[in-house]
């Protein structure tokens, strides 16, 4: 007898989104915490269009930009005070913005409301996971109450640690998390205040050579301070009221902030040997840990959440256990990216020898005003594909002209329109016609259809997580429905599962 289909070890962000994504496809979920509520202080300060995309998939977008700041931009301060744009924030063909401030504890309420709504899952606060025995077709979870009383045993099917950075899970499975630690950390100071600061629009980082900083605004009423410790300097001087008081007066133009908290933090680039071991896997800060430069850490674990959610699902309802083996194959070349992103803006930003500065300060304004710039700063963030993994064929090897192995697009929403679940495009009668008697959802794909005549195709068979399972002509839908019953689980009463 098991207690439920897949337990979640930590309910942070990413446990939760898990927990939602579950619980949408009916999966007996138990998901524990061994803290009594969630982090009440802010962390993640931006989220991008794929993880709107994410929320809007549970119901959750629109209630998450209630209490988020949509950014036009961000830029680079050269040494000398020139800001210069490095990212534009177009609403593009995901449907969302792409760069949007949040307060991370305001949008984990959110989640967590909306988990009271589904009924096939169970939170368990105060619950600590102590021991893990794994068995050919369940694991055992031994957890406790950190308020005492006895241990417990929860029997689950799978098992998933998303317990953080410093995760139990993935200490007693004994999976190496390899990397590096940054030699500098940096002091985080977060403000409640009346109105957006005029001297910082968008979020800034500073390229002052002595003091690195990061500024930015965060969800309505806050506001973001980091300041780059060099390497041994002491953090303590720095965190005093009166010096964290002094340091922010020259952003305010004589307006009140009132400090939040100011902390320390060190960033760590590191990533898990491995990301299953059996029936237990690895997702979000337990898995990876990016510096939060590009604003990455969270995002991807969102993706993790989205990418693990509905092949757990598919697994329990039939589909072979090996599509599970696609969510790291998938998954962990894009973390590695994201990981590049976030080091490379570290390394422009956190510059202090003078050649160095210099010579960052050139190729800033050289490109500030160019058509190079107005390319660099829309595309610094392509959108996402994956090079290999749970698809009908190989995707290409050219991640820009991928068509399988894409992301599809939703300009106007596309995914208010699909059934949760496989689901397909199409602008040809035939295809559909296949593609419907195999159980399978056909919608116009509206102004996506772009994408499909940008692909020479005339359908595109879609994963839960809408990337791009197959795509073609009418004669190319057999093969793909062939590849697709071999991938998810079998068809229950004419419906894609
Ligand atoms: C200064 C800073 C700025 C950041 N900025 C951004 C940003 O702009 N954008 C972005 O996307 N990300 C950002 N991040 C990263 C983001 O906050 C994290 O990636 C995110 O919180 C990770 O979520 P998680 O659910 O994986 O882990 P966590 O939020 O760490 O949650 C793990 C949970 O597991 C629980 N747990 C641990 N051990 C056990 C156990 N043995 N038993 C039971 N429960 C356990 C913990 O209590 C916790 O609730 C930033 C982080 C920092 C520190």
């Amino acid at each position: 007898m098991v207690d439920c289909d897949v337990l979640i070890c930590g309910l942070g962000p990413v446990g939760q989104l898990l927990a939602l994504l579950l619980g949408d496809r009916g999966v007996s979920t138990i998901a524990i915490d061994r803290n009594h509520e969630p982090y009440t202080l802010p962390r993640a300060a931006v989220i991008d269009d794929e993880v709107l995309r994410i929320l809007q998939s549970v119901g959750l977008d629109e209630a998450v930009l209630a209490d988020a700041q949509v950014q036009p931009g961000a830029s680079i301060v050269t040494a000398d005070g020139r800001a210069v744009e490095v990212f534009r924030s177009r609403v593009g063909r995901l449907g969302h913005p792409p760069l949007v401030s949040i307060n991370q504890p305001s949008m984990e309420r959110t989640l967590l409301g909306a988990l009271e709504d589904r009924p096939t899952v169970e939170l368990r606060w105060g619950t600590a996971l102590d021991v893990l025995d794994r068995r050919a077709d369940h694991v055992d979870a031994y957890v406790r109450p950190v308020d005492g009383g006895p241990a417990e045993k929860l029997t689950a099917r799978w098992l998933v640690g998303c317990d953080g950075g410093t995760s139990a899970v993935r200490a007693r499975l004994e999976i190496p998390f390899e990397g590096r630690t940054a030699p500098q950390r940096w002091i985080v100071v977060d403000a409640l205040v009346d109105r957006p600061l005029a001297k910082v629009p968008h979020p800034h980082f500073i390229g002052d050579r002595a003091r690195p900083a990061v500024t930015l605004p965060m969800s309505p009423g806050r506001h973001r301070w980091e300041w780059m410790l060099h390497p041994g300097e002491s953090p303590a001087p720095f965190l005093t009221p009166e010096s964290v008081r002094e340091r922010i007066a020259p952003w305010l133009d004589g307006q009140t902030a009132d400090i939040e908290r100011a902390v320390v933090y060190t960033f760590h680039t590191r990533t898990a040997a491995r990301w299953r071991r059996g029936r237990v896997l690895l997702a979000g800060d337990a898995a990876h840990l990016t510096p939060p430069f590009a604003g990455q850490g969270f995002s991807s674990g969102a993706r993790d959440a989205m990418n693990l959610g509905w092949k757990l699902a598919e697994v329990l309802a039939g589909a072979p256990a090996s599509l599970l083996d696609t969510y790291e194959q998938e998954r962990r070349p894009h973390v590695t990216a994201m990981q590049r992103l976030a080091n490379t803006m570290g390394a422009f930003v956190q510059a202090t020898k003078p050649r160095t500065v210099r010579a960052r300060d050139l190729l800033l304004k050289t490109i500030d005003g160019t058509r190079v710039q107005e390319l660099f700063a829309s595309n610094i963030k392509p959108l996402p594909t994956y090079g290999a993994g749970a698809f009908a064929v190989a995707p290409g090897r050219r991640a820009g002209r991928r068509s399988v192995g894409a992301l599809f697009p939703q300009t106007d929403r596309l995914d208010d329109r699909l059934p949760a679940g496989w689901a397909a495009v199409a602008i040809d009668d035939v295809a559909r016609e296949l593609l419907e008697d195999a159980g399978i959802t056909v919608v116009e794909p509206g102004p996506d259809r772009e994408w499909l005549d940008e692909h020479e195709a005339t359908w595109a068979l879609l994963r839960p997580d809408r990337f791009v399972f197959a795509c073609g002509r009418a004669a190319d839908v057999g093969p793909a429905l062939s590849a697709w019953r071999r991938t998810a689980a079998p068809v229950r009463e004419g419906v894609a599962a």
